[in-house]
Parts: C-alpha cells; structure tokens; sequence
C-alpha cells in the first residue's frame, strides 16, 4: 500500500484546463464565457458560469472493479425495481468563482494530483453510519476546494503503457442519454472501461444499465446521488450548489452506493462527485465510506462538447498512465467518433487498456 501511495505521488500533479478553451469540468459541459448554454445542458442553468477563466483539472473518479455478479441477478434486479427515483439536482444557483483553487499549474490537459492518500478503510471494516460521519465531521472546517482534494488519484500506479478511459453518465435533465455507438465500439473491439453512473442516469436507463453491469468488459463506480459539488459548508460550482453539510455529503455518496451494491451484489470502489468539485473534508468522508476518489489525466471531450476530431486529437496522445475522462451520456456528440479514432493509434503505439481496478489496489 505505501508503494501504491507513493507512486501515485510521484505520477500525479495538479494542472489547468489549457487556456483558449472552454471552461469545462468533467462532469459538465464546457462553459461558454458569456453566451446562452445549449438547449441540452446537462449540469445546470445558464447562469452556471464562473468567473474564473482557469481551472484547475483533477478529478476524481470511482469505479468498481470486476462483475461478480451475474447478468440473471442484475437484471431480476432492475426487474425486481431495486432501482428506485432519487431527487432532481439543484437547477439554480448562484454564480461563484470558485477560491481557493488548488493546482493551478500549467499541464494542458493534466489533473488530479494525488496529494496525501488518506488511509483507506480497512476491508470488511463496518462503514460509519450517517449520525457517525455527523458526529465526527460536523463541525470540522475545510480547508481545499477544487479538483484535487486529498487522496484523488489522478494518475495509475503503473509504469507500463497502460491507459483507463473512464466515461461518465450523469444523469438528470440533459443528462440522460446513453452514447451506444460508444459502448458498441468498446465491445465490439474489447476496449475495458470504467464507467461512473449517477443514480439518476442508472433510473433513466435501467435496461442498459443491466447489460453493462453484466459486462465484465466494464466496471462501475459511483457518480454520486443527485450529482452535486460535494461540500461540508454549502459551496458551489458551476452555480451548482453543492452539499450543505457533512450529513448531505454522506448521502451524496451513499445513497447510490446503496442502489450499486444492491443492484451489483458488491459495492463501487471508487467514487467522483458531480462537477469533480469536493473539499478535503468531503474527500475523508469519501474515503471513510470505503471509495477511493478518482481523477484524471486528459479531459478527453470536455463534457461531450469536442467534435470528434478535438476526442482523437486529445486521447491519442495520452502518455502511459493516463486517466482518460469522457461522457458517455451524450450519443450524437464527437466523443464516440473520437474514441473510436483514437484507440487504434494507442494500441499501434504498444499502449493496452484497462479498468481502473485492474492497477488500483
Ligand atoms: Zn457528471
């Protein structure tokens, strides 16, 4: 373990969105400075555009590692209706400039600095209950707020040429849709994924979601509940207001938990809030309800607004180690076209594709 910290230490680096391109975050789409969003704006109202013309780009992400559950208890499941409605996002709010942005280097499309890994939770250890996760955090005071909270990991742990495309889905009004084309190029050319569904997005697609569970070509992680900036003190992104408090923040992240670990048999991994925003004390809360934070390396389709040539442009020259983050939300948009151009330069250049849990111990 203190070998995978300290490599992830070395591997990652807080860094910016590269200047001349629309603020985006990997939950969002990019934000245009002072123009009307588009009809099909995933993550909030017009007035969800910051002030700040430089962001700092790390994430998180989680995942779940390999299906141990079969296709027959997945879908009696979704069947069964163990998938159930969770609350619409916040859609107003707001406009703040993010502060206190951590990692404001100069990476272009770099992110996700693993700063300080916090102790994992033990495994088989009893997670702490909501009154517990109160009890211990409420009255703590944060001390970060970005993309880069203590423990995110934005790189993998590995020296080899390995690279982990991670899509997310997120749900909610704009954000429903399922990018097939993109699933049926990874199948059909046997590219793993990690794929980081909100409970809503799940809700809205419960048939699709049952296949890709089933699929061991994929692993699932947890986007969160209602797809909100997660905070101990009600800060916002993107004019998204974020929890309020540490007892929100614990059920940002468990209540999809729950609905993955009753519909997988095993709970995600890892997890990435909505808007990637999470403050330090979120982050050890994340950490205490036994997920891993998550970033990422390249933004690879600025919340599904690339064309397909900026996708290719952008992933095919990912180096080893990468964390690719897209949307696989957005069918029609340039992220699948993109993809499926850039794969095959990776894998002529010697790189291989793995799941995040295939190098994350
Ligand atoms: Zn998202």
């Amino acid at each position: 373990m203190e070998a995978l910290r300290a490599a992830e230490r070395t591997c990652s680096s807080p860094g910016v969105l590269q200047a001349g391109r629309p603020l985006t975050c990997p939950g969002r789409e990019p934000l245009p400075p002072a123009t009307a969003l588009p009809a099909d704006h995933t993550y909030g109202e017009p007035s969800d555009r910051p002030t700040a013309s430089v962001v700092a780009a790390g994430t998180r992400m989680e995942v779940e590692c390999g299906m141990s559950v079969g296709r027959r208890q997945i879908l009696a499941a979704v069947a069964g209706g163990v998938l159930s409605g969770c609350s619409a996002p916040p859609r107003t709010g707001a406009v703040r400039s993010p502060s206190a942005q951590p990692g404001t280097g100069t990476a272009p499309s770099g992110t996700g600095g693993a700063t300080a890994a916090p102790a994992s939770r033990a495994p088989g250890r009893v997670a702490p209950t909501r009154a517990e996760v109160v009890a211990r955090y409420g009255r703590a005071t944060p001390s970060s707020w970005g993309f880069d909270a203590p423990g995110v990991l934005g790189r993998l742990p590995s020296a080899e040429r390995v690279i982990a495309l991670t899509f997310d889905a997120c749900g909610g009004p704009g954000g429903d849709g399922y990018d097939e084309a993109l699933v049926g190029f990874l199948r059909e050319h046997a590219v793993p994924a990690t794929l980081f569904l909100n409970s809503r997005w799940i809700d809205a697609n419960q048939a699709a979601f049952g296949q890709l569970a089933a699929d061991p070509l994929f692993e699932i992680g947890n986007h969160g509940t209602r797809h909100v900036p997660l905070s101990v003190s009600g800060r916002s992104a993107y004019g998204i207001p974020g929890t309020r408090d540490a007892g929100e923040v614990f059920d940002e992240i468990a209540g999809n938990r729950e609905k993955l670990t009753g519909l997988l048999g095993r709970p995600p991994r890892f997890f990435r809030p909505g808007t990637a925003y999470c403050d330090d004390i979120a982050a050890r809360i994340v950490t205490d309800l036994g997920e891993r934070l998550v970033g990422f390396t390249v933004n690879g389709d600025a919340g599904a607004t690339f064309t397909a040539g900026q996708v290719e442009h952008e992933v095919a020259a990912v180096p080893p180690g990468s964390i690719v983050i897209g949307h696989m939300n957005h069918p029609g948009h340039g992220t699948s076209a993109g993809i499926a151009a850039a794969v095959p330069q990776l894998l002529a250049s010697g790189h291989r594709f793995v799941r995040l849990s295939d190098v994350v111990r």
